[in-house]
């Protein structure tokens, strides 16, 4: 008998044995991670530059930016506070773990408190490769519309905290709360979930606190 192991299963195996090694990395060095993952445009980055300034003070932060070709993520990234390590992932569309543990060679892993990765944006293959992070965030965002629970299913399945970003565009846009949140609910039903705009700032308070304890937490434990 013949056992045949696909080409995309060995790829995940040989991942996910180290996202294994990359969380032992991120644990010994108590440090918190996030896995930050959206489509284009909704507002990885924005986040990162809301969060950083309120955080700065209190706790040494390094970034890590997935960009397929320019570094203006890792710019930004560093510009709004952090200390900031470009992953130009050549075309690729999504961060692997493989690329995680290099960028992770270039920090002091010791001297930080809160590591921020920024994937790719695309909602599709980061949602099958994990990278070793503590939490896994997932960004939506107003104008993408309604339907994308429905649509990209498996984004929604597995992560651990959900921003709905651009809040202060649901005047304008078609965009049913209602029928968005029941596709969140029945994929992912204790899916903590901050309903926020990086323009405005409203609701970015309930979201770092929410990081701030996480950060508390893995330094005590
Ligand atoms: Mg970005
Ligand atoms: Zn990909």
């Amino acid at each position: 008998m013949t056992k045949n192991i696909s080409v995309v299963e060995k790829v995940h195996s040989a991942n996910d044995q180290l996202a294994i090694e990359n969380k032992q990395q991120l644990d010994q060095a108590g440090l918190f991670s996030l896995n930050i993952m959206a489509s284009p445009g909704a507002g990885k980055t924005s986040l990162i530059e809301r969060t950083l300034p309120i955080l700065k003070d209190d706790f040494k932060i390094a970034a890590i930016d997935g960009d397929v070709a320019t570094s203006i993520d890792a710019d930004r990234a560093a510009e709004a506070g952090a200390t900031a390590v470009q992953i130009n992932t050549g075309g690729q569309c999504h961060i692997d773990a493989h690329m995680l543990r290099n960028a992770l060679m270039e920090l002091d892993l010791d001297g930080f408190d809160l590591l921020l990765v920024e994937n790719v944006g695309n909602l599709i293959c980061p949602a099958s490769f994990k990278l070793g992070t503590d939490k896994n965030v997932l960004i939506a965002s107003i104008p993408e519309g309604d339907d994308k629970p429905y649509k990209y299913p498996a984004m929604y399945q597995d992560v651990d905290a959900l921003i709905i970003n651009k809040i202060d565009l649901l005047p304008y846009v078609k965009f049913d709360m209602d029928y968005f949140k029941k596709g969140v609910q029945m994929l992912n039903p204790d899916l903590i979930t901050f309903p926020v705009s990086c323009t405005t700032g409203e609701g970015i308070e309930e979201w770092v606190t929410w990081v701030t304890e996480h950060i508390e937490i893995k330094k005590t434990s």
